[in-house]
């Protein structure tokens, strides 16, 4: 145990720290995992003369990979924060999650969380989903779930009501946004725009760059197919091609289901002391 000796970090070794001590070969051992923090080689290579480097144990690997592995998570939650950054155009929208659903509608949650698990496969086929139903329902709420979740992934969405697309394409003064960059656009609200050529001409950029499309609307699909005016149908036309998955999004049963909670929460208190 003799030549055990603490060394102070930078008095002999450079890479010494607390506890690490040196062998009777004069090489210094980390204290920690026991490895060898030195070796001796002969230096230059054929000169017999003997020079001492100084190598990583495995604790340095393990902190090096820990650093690493810090800084991509870093890195990582950066992208992502510029994700949302160019993708939610309405900050209200980042409250829609999975975490935050009351799960009203357990069939509709799975089969958003199912599109998310199989994004890929969906994305290869440009398969979308088109959400109608009436107000309130919870359309815009789904379809934030499944963007949500995919950002988390790092996949590029759009989330935006298509009369603020409008809005932004006619105004000179605004950046154009860049459909094209988009993995997958989800536009909000369809069937409210004013500008019936712009918006077709949205849809149409969407659908001839083969971006997967989420669409909301407060239409019936009835509607959708017979709309009143020749523009309204090329665009509703291109959302009923790529929007294959149809889901009602029924504000009857969010009514009764938060009358039923309002009951409940009211029991509870009569109930209570
Ligand atoms: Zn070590």
């Amino acid at each position: 145990m003799d030549n055990i000796i603490n060394i102070i970090a930078g008095k002999n070794q450079d890479n010494a720290k607390e506890g690490d001590y040196i062998n009777s070969d004069g090489i210094l051992i980390c204290g920690k995992c026991g490895q060898p923090k030195e070796c001796i080689k002969e230096f230059p290579p054929g000169s017999g003369r003997m020079k001492k480097f100084s190598v990583i144990c495995r604790c340095d690997v393990e902190e090096e990979k820990a650093f690493r592995t810090r800084l991509e998570r870093q890195e990582w939650k950066e992208y992502v924060k510029q994700l949302y950054k160019q993708g939610l155009t309405d900050s209200a929208y980042l409250k829609n999650t999975f975490e935050n659903d009351d799960n009203r509608n357990p069939g509709i949650t799975a089969l958003c969380k199912k599109y998310v698990a199989h994004w890929e496969e969906h994305k290869a086929n440009c398969h979308g989903i088109l959400f109608y139903g009436d107000t309130g329902g919870g359309k815009s709420y789904y379809s934030c779930c499944i963007a949500n979740a995919l950002l988390q992934n790092g996949v590029k969405v759009l989330v935006s009501r298509l009369s603020d697309l409008v809005k932004n394409r006619i105004n000179k003064d605004s950046q154009e946004i860049n459909l094209k960059i988009f993995d997958l656009i989800v536009v909000d609200d369809i069937g409210t725009e004013n500008s019936t050529q712009t918006a077709y001409n949205i849809i149409d950029d969407i659908y001839r760059y083969n971006i997967p499309l989420i669409v909301t609307t407060n239409l019936a699909p009835s509607e959708l197919k017979n709309p009143d005016t020749i523009d309204k149908q090329r665009i509703y036309d291109r959302v009923l091609e790529r929007c294959c998955i149809t889901q009602k999004v029924d504000v009857k049963i969010s009514r009764l289901d938060t009358a039923r909670k309002r009951r409940e929460q009211a029991l509870k208190i009569l109930n209570t002391q």
